[in-house]
């Protein structure tokens, strides 16, 4: 098998599985327990948050496990929405309080209180405001859904337009934001096309404008180098499976003097903000994967940079009739893309059937993102770019690591060369 859809989902390394194990049965201990055996896992706990705190550059108390990167997003979108509803309205009536930062106050007093009201209705002869949210076009479904979710609540949202490499337009992003404004998200690094975007200049804005900033970093986290102080990051979400770590496991990081509700009611874990047991297995091993993610970054992008020149240029070559996606790996610009994403259209070819052909070799690749296939729908992030349907639904994406053999990336044009050869034919 030839696996190039890294971006969906990684292996657990083997490092990671030994990490976990002892947690699913020697130190099986509940970490809210108070007997010895149970603060074991308790100290797992804190110490993979501690570590993955210090990968980050942040403290340990703004890190909060979730199921995963889905959870991450929702809680970020939902509170931030929940945020602006006032004490009596938000899920927890109360907020997560983390001592006022200058962004979140502003962001506050921007939004205001609205107290239990309705938001965007008319109580006692006074306009209540309709929070606001912006995101890009291009976000993962896990935040535009979310987003439609918070809309259908009262909130409005925005949703700002891409150009054709997928950079999100920071004139229309600042010419959007309101006094109402509660949120800006916009991931780090594209899923389908692996466009990354300028966070910093993103998070100048956002701070210009005291509105929080959100990133969903689930494709950038352990691949790229992420800054809260530099970008201006509020919030962060992130999920171990990308990166070789379990699936069902993520965060949220919450900056210190950010106030949101807590998202799951329950018990007093994380801090009383996500209830439920913690996933202790799930949490070494997310911690383990990053540590191992973080330490070679640098060598790991070297290598996925020439297999991915490498890919583009031999594709061009073999393939008649393929546009590369997005960013240019072959100009200076490259740089701005994730190395490990590989993403072309091919005129005539409806992806999903030269998937199935490549399958039939071994080869597991995507014709967009893993959670939207099954749909029929044309990816929005092609769509988002100015492509056609036709062209949306020719896409085909390649995600590989820096293992990938010179041998491995051959097989797999000619099998995509034979492939297109066929279904032109049709
Ligand atoms: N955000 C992005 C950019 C993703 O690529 C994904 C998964 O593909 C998610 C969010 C959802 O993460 P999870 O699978 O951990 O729920």
């Amino acid at each position: 098998m030839i696996y190039l859809d890294h971006a969906a989902t990684t292996a657990v390394s083997k490092s990671v599985r030994e990490a976990m194990l002892p947690y699913f049965s020697e130190d099986y201990g509940n970490p809210s327990s108070l007997y010895l055996f149970a603060q074991k896992a308790k100290k797992a706990v804190e110490d993979s948050r501690r570590s993955i705190a210090g990968l980050l550059g942040v403290n340990p108390r703004e890190v909060y496990f979730t199921s995963g990167g889905t959870e991450a997003d929702n809680w970020a979108i939902l509170s931030a929405f929940y945020s602006t509803m006032g004490k009596k309205s938000s899920p927890s009536g109360s907020e997560a309080e983390q001592k006022s930062s200058p962004s979140s106050s502003e962001a506050e007093q921007k939004s205001g209180p609205s107290g239990s009201e309705v938001a965007g209705s008319d109580v006692a002869g006074q306009k209540q405001r309709q929070p606001h949210i912006i995101c890009s076009a291009i976000e993962h479904h896990a935040i535009l859904e979310s987003c439609k979710f918070a809309e259908s609540l009262g909130a409005r949202v925005s949703r700002i337009p891409v150009d054709s490499e997928g950079f999100l337009n920071l004139e229309a992003l600042e010419q959007a934001i309101t006094e109402d404004t509660v949120l800006i998200s916009v991931m780090a690094a594209n899923n389908e096309i692996g466009t990354i975007q300028d966070l910093r200049a993103i998070g100048e804005i956002a701070k210009k404008h005291g509105v929080l900033f959100h990133t969903d970093a689930v494709q950038a986290f352990g691949q790229i180098p992420l800054s809260f102080s530099e970008m201006g990051i509020d919030l962060l979400s992130a999920s171990a499976h990308k990166l070789h770590g379990p699936k069902g496991v993520g965060l949220l990081v919450i900056r210190k003097g950010v106030r949101l509700p807590a998202f799951l009611h329950g018990g007093a874990q994380e801090r009383g903000f996500r209830a439920g047991t913690e996933n202790v297995p799930g949490i070494v091993g997310f911690a383990k994967a990053a540590e191992e993610a973080f330490a070679g970054m640098s060598e790991r992008e070297k290598r996925k940079r020439e297999l991915q020149k490498l890919f583009f240029r031999r594709l061009l070559e073999e393939v008649p009739g393929i546009k590369i996606t997005g960013v240019n790996p072959l100009e200076a610009s490259g740089e701005k893309r994730l190395s490990g994403n590989v993403h072309i259209c091919i005129e005539g070819i409806e992806a999903e059937s030269l998937l199935l052909l490549l399958d039939q070799k071994g080869i597991c690749a995507s014709a967009g993102s893993a959670c939207a296939s099954g749909s029929v729908e044309p990816s929005h992030v092609l769509l988002a770019l100015g492509k056609s349907h036709v062209e949306a639904y020719s896409g085909l994406r390649l995600s590989f690591e820096e293992d990938l053999k010179e041998e491995e990336l051959e097989f797999t044009v000619k099998a995509i060369r034979e492939g297109v050869e066929r279904l032109r034919k049709e």
